[in-house]
């Protein structure tokens, strides 16, 4: 793919495709004429061709919708245990869930108290989210049943909506976790790398056995309780061990769940297996708009993203809520911004209903500001990129991962094609 710059706009060009242009703070895309894409190349400002660009890059659209300000904490993710079952070769949570320190259970009594503490801060009329992690979550499913028994008790009292998700390796699927999962009609998240010959390489259970058998039975108990759950989808985490991501996407397509998420390791750093992993979601993209248009490239979560920040215009400047909207409480009831935070000392912002105010002022700015992302056209998409995945490669959490940022603006540069084609074809 070739790109050309014109302050705000980005050209792009791609083999056998019409260039396409993107006006990065209004969110706006458009094919352009081969003439106005020769023309980018020059450096001469008078060519006429540019006079129509230079208007274009010059209007502020009224319907871009600046970025939504976050004004509190609206979701938590509790990591209802710290043990698991599996011991997956890319665990980043210490290697076997436990983040470098057991801990088989979540105390209820020390939670509900942070619960009350963070609800009582929710205004009428907003959404709570609370979701569970682990280790493996369902562990301990009368965990989550207790805390979320509480959640809905109180929302149900102050006007405030709650919803619930968990993020489970899928192979403690029984009649009472699913009664639990139903029960708080929670989102599902399966997590899954491939089919058997793949996944039970990457995610062995304890006893090196693989695990891909017992959560495609899971998967099958779930999908049959699809209606009394919020969504199911399939998550897949790729690196140098695995970068089958088009084989994984072809295994999920046999099972009828709502979404698919593929994700590279916030641990990789090999600059092939980068690209690799870029050229299988171009591949991915190619397969499922062939066999079903927008709908089925939809399916696919990092494009739906895209799609909908597209179509509402609808800026992000925070490419995740941490410490900002969103915060972690781990399973010994200490408070964090990120998941992958858990145990580092130095990370911590609170514990109990204790908040360190000075450590959670450090993440109010805007991430693209704090990120340095000014110039990037792909910022109100991207919105600044994983802290965590900046601080594994540079060891500063807002100093930038050049490998994210490349597979960020490759992978949001095919949405655009996918886009462009959709609106004016589909
Ligand atoms: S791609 Fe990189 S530079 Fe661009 S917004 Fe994201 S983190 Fe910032
Ligand atoms: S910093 Fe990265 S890993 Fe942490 S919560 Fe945000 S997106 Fe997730």
């Amino acid at each position: 793919m070739e790109f050309r710059h014109y302050k705000d706009i980005i050209a792009l060009k791609l083999e056998n495709r019409a260039p396409l242009a993107f006006h990065a703070r209004n969110l706006e895309v458009a094919e352009i004429s081969e003439q106005l894409w020769s023309a980018m190349k020059e450096t001469s400002s008078l060519l006429p061709e540019l006079e129509e660009l230079k208007g274009w890059e010059a209007q502020e659209n009224p319907d871009a919708k600046p970025a939504t300000r976050s004004t509190g904490i609206r979701s938590l993710t509790i990591n209802v245990t710290q043990i698991c079952n599996l011991k997956c070769t890319y665990c980043a949570a210490g290697g076997d869930g436990t983040y470098g320190a057991a801990q088989t259970k979540i105390s209820v009594e020390k939670t509900l108290p942070q619960l009350k503490f963070f609800l009582e801060r929710i205004p009428q009329g907003e959404t709570f989210h609370v979701s569970f992690l682990g280790g493996e979550p369902l562990l301990y499913p009368e965990g989550i049943q207790a805390i979320g028994s509480y959640v809905l008790s109180e929302t149900s009292l102050r006007n405030i909506s709650a919803r619930f998700s968990i993020v489970t390796n899928g192979t403690l699927i029984n009649e009472k976790t699913l009664g639990v999962l139903k029960n708080i009609k929670a989102d599902v998240t399966v997590s899954l790398d491939g089919p058997a010959e793949i996944n039970d390489q990457v995610r062995p259970m304890k006893n090196g056995k693989g695990s891909t058998e017992q959560v495609v039975q899971g998967l099958r108990e779930l999908i049959a309780a699809k209606n009394e759950l919020g969504s199911i989808t399939l998550h897949g985490v790729f690196s140098r061990s695995n970068l089958e991501v088009l084989a994984a996407y072809r295994f999920f397509r046999s099972f009828e769940v709502d979404k698919f998420e593929f994700t590279y390791s916030v641990e990789e750093k090999d600059q092939n297996s980068n690209l690799e992993f870029v050229s299988q979601m171009n591949l991915i993209a190619e397969e499922a708009y062939q066999r079903g248009g927008e709908k089925e490239l939809r399916r696919i979560a990092l494009f739906d993203q895209y799609f909908r920040a597209l179509d509402t215009q609808q800026r992000t400047e925070n490419y995740c809520g941490a410490g900002k909207s969103f915060l972690v409480i781990d399973a010994r009831n200490n408070i964090f911004t990120c998941p992958w935070d858990v145990g580092i000392k130095e990370e911590q912002v609170g514990s109990g209903t204790h908040l360190d105010n000075a450590k959670m002022n450090a993440y109010e700015k805007p991430l693209i500001e704090q990120n340095n992302c000014q110039n990037c056209w792909a910022r109100f998409l991207c919105g600044g990129g994983c802290m965590f995945i900046h601080k594994k490669a540079t060891g500063n959490k807002h100093v930038k991962d050049d490998q994210f940022c490349n597979r960020t603006r490759s992978l949001i540069a095919t949405t655009l094609f996918y886009y462009t084609q959709c609106r004016t074809a589909c």
